[in-house]
């Protein structure tokens, strides 16, 4: 049997929430630094939480120091925030994704799990309005490491952890809606699956060079067939 651990990024590729996380993001960047700058100017795709603060507040002119020290403080109102914003009308699957995970999830061959810049909590926070929690029970995420390229052995041990069977190579596939999704994967010739489905061009994604492209993940044969298919 051969068997694929399969990475699942969160924002623009299992779930779009209407500006509910950068909402929450905004208001505790506010509330912790004092931040009132425009994040509008930002995009965040594919990076992670802490590092997304350190470019932030490092552009205001705060010192390394001191984003860290208040960074616990962050996320306590980051997540209470978010807690209150992320609601079922704001936060949904993207298309495709709900049968995507159900055939996955039903296959043997296949272990599920996160390769997300989220820290934990929030990563949680925004897939429990579409049910999508469930079919995760781990990954490798933001408060793990604020550099993506670190995530993907994490999540490896962790597998390994659980079943005793330790994924390499091409077995790994890393499935993300920004180029850094594409980028984290390459150094541990993991299987890289673009999806534009994000805020990222396809354009912009495809001169990345990954294994796979897709507009979406609807064409659910074709994307399947990517994820199962013999390592290229
Ligand atoms: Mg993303």
């Amino acid at each position: 049997m051969y068997r694929r651990l399969v990475l699942f990024d969160v924002d623009g590729t299992l779930i779009t929430d209407r500006g509910a996380a950068r909402q929450a993001y905004e208001t505790a960047l506010h509330e912790v630094y004092g931040y009132s700058g425009d994040l509008r100017r930002y995009d965040f795709s594919g990076r992670t939480d802490p590092q997304i603060t350190h470019m932030v507040l490092g552009d205001a002119g705060l010192s390394s120091g001191d984003i860290d020290s208040r960074m616990p403080a962050l996320w306590e109102r980051y997540l209470a925030a978010l807690a209150r914003n992320a609601t079922a009308d704001r936060v949904h699957a993207l298309p495709g994704i709900p049968k995507l995970l159900e055939s996955l999830s039903a296959r043997p061959d296949v272990m599920l799990a996160l390769l997300t810049g989220n820290i934990e909590p929030g990563a949680r926070l925004k897939l429990a309005p579409p049910a999508l929690n469930g079919y995760f029970p781990f990954g490798a995420f933001g408060s793990d490491s604020p550099r993506r390229e670190e995530l993907p052995p994490i999540a490896v041990e962790r597998a390994s952890q659980i079943d005793g069977h330790r994924f390499r190579g091409r077995d790994v596939v890393i499935i993300g809606d920004s180029i850094y999704d594409v980028r984290c994967g390459t150094p541990h010739d993991a299987t890289t699956i673009a999806i534009a489905s994000g805020k990222t061009s396809a354009e912009t994604l495809q001169a990345e060079g990954p294994h796979y492209f897709f507009h979406s993940a609807e064409d659910l044969d074709a994307v399947l067939g990517a994820i199962l298919s013999p390592p290229v």
